[in-house]
């Protein structure tokens, strides 16, 4: 039996049918039903079933095979060191636009992990190249349904992909798109857009060819390339100016209207970097058909003015008086003063100031919030008028930590400054609520 597949125990849960085994932490399970467990995705497949043989090797080493008999889907209570029960796959690309390979030094080294693995896609919606998957990986996919899978495209013509990825096993794309097809799992597309290269008509032909896959191709989202400061010895690329956007913007358009009315929906989605680029107002909400690609910046916009509008239009104003300070990218900071301005106009004792925090660690040319560091932010504010709180949207932390990317924490925040910060999750209504201070009365109450 090899190692990779002894999968240590990390906590037993009180009252489970492992505890009721005397199965403890630092025991190893390396079968279920005799079949060796590759993952978590393994693991759960198989202990679901009415009966169960575990076979364990104890922590001094004696083998047990363990009889039990359960409910269909009763989980055995147990933890394991790993989450994922395996290691992350890397990917075994060069992608011309990496935003890895553009990040300084220096930073910690989880940072520079270039994961490409199916599992963390169905587990965490991460983008994956299909690239380092073998058949017998997709069937893994298909026979666990680990759907939705979120897949970077780039491009659907096979050289134009190879060359974008650097990769000469990236143009199978369109026979593993059809593989999955066919598997019914449904699947989210990203393409991120590098001038002149997969632009233009290299755009409509990947819409063109990825639309065959509807409906289990449920959304392809369009975003543009990052550029950090740190692009020195890589691949020379272009970055889009304000026309291009919108040149961008008219071409989804056209696919929009095209495929709304085939299919009853629109299909392809552009993040909200274009408009805001293009100098054009965010679409409606209905035009993103239920923001299936939300986490990857399509429609967040949008969807964060409608629910600040609404939580604002719900409650009475007041005569508080009350003073803030907003972190904000250069991206959503026209749209979060213009918030702003229609709260101060039901709240006139309230003064919330938004400050645009340059993105000076990754370079100006990063205007999104969640890449801004506490660096640049104590850096920007020190000596400035903040009010009684530091208000700091909670996509530039690590996730679950109140860390930021360049490793200053919340606190070091608050003490350099001199002000207390509170968190702002990431819906309009706590942006409302947190500026606020307390919950306003609802109308009518
Ligand atoms: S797949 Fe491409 S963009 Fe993603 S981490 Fe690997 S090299 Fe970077």
């Amino acid at each position: 039996m090899s190692k990779k597949y002894l999968h240590i125990i990390r906590e037993v849960a009180p009252g489970s049918i492992a505890q009721e085994l005397e199965l403890v932490p630092g025991d190893g399970v390396y079968m279920v039903n005799h079949q060796v467990i590759e993952d978590v995705f393994d693991y759960q497949y198989l202990i679901n079933d009415e009966e169960v043989v575990l076979s364990v090797i104890k922590e001094n080493g004696e083998e047990w095979e363990l009889e039990i008999e359960k409910d269909f889907d009763e989980d055995l209570g147990i933890s394991f060191e790993s989450n994922l029960m395996d290691n992350y796959k890397s990917c075994s690309n060069k992608c011309i636009f990496c935003f890895i390979d553009q990040l300084p030094s220096g930073m910690r080294d989880t940072m520079y992990f270039k994961d490409d693995d199916s599992r963390l896609s169905f587990l965490q919606g991460n983008y994956i190249t299909l690239t380092n998957m073998k058949d017998k990986d997709l069937e893994r996919i298909i026979k666990y349904k680990l759907a939705p899978i979120n897949i970077s495209v780039q491009s659907t013509e096979p050289e134009l992909r190879c060359m974008m990825l650097h990769n000469r096993f990236a143009g199978k794309l369109m026979d593993q798109l059809k593989r999955l097809y066919d598997g019914r799992i449904e699947m989210n597309a990203q393409i991120v857009l590098c001038k002149n290269i997969n632009d233009g008509v290299h755009l409509d032909r990947s819409i063109e060819d990825l639309s065959r896959f509807m409906p289990y191709m449920e959304s392809v989202s369009v975003v543009p390339m990052g550029f950090t400061k740190y692009r020195d010895g890589l691949y020379h690329v272009e970055p889009f100016n304000c026309e291009d956007a919108a040149a961008v913007l008219t071409q989804i358009h056209h696919w929009q209207e095209k495929l709304l009315e085939e299919y009853g929906n629109r299909f392809i989605y552009a993040g909200d970097e274009w408009y805001i680029m293009a100098g054009m107002e965010v679409p409606e909400a209905e035009a993103y058909d239920g923001f299936g690609q939300l986490e990857n910046g399509i429609g967040m916009m949008r969807l964060l003015m409608d629910e600040f509008r609404e939580a604002l239009a719900a409650v009475d104003g007041d005569d508080r008086c009350r003073h803030v300070s907003i972190v904000s990218g250069k991206l959503a900071s026209d749209h979060i003063r213009q918030l702003i301005k229609e709260l101060e106009e039901k709240f006139p004792n309230v003064r919330a100031d938004v400050f645009c925090i340059t993105n000076k660690f990754f370079g100006e040319s990063i205007t999104v919030t969640g890449l801004l560091t506490g660096g640049d932010i104590i850096e920007q504010l020190k000596g400035k008028d903040l009010g009684e709180r530091l208000l700091l949207p909670v996509n530039m932390l690590r996730s679950g930590e109140r860390v930021l990317l360049d490793d200053i924490t919340v606190e070091d925040i608050e003490k350099a400054l001199q002000v207390p910060a509170d968190i702002i999750k990431s819906n309009g209504d706590d942006l409302v609520l947190k500026i606020l201070g307390k919950a306003s009365g609802r109308k009518g109450e």
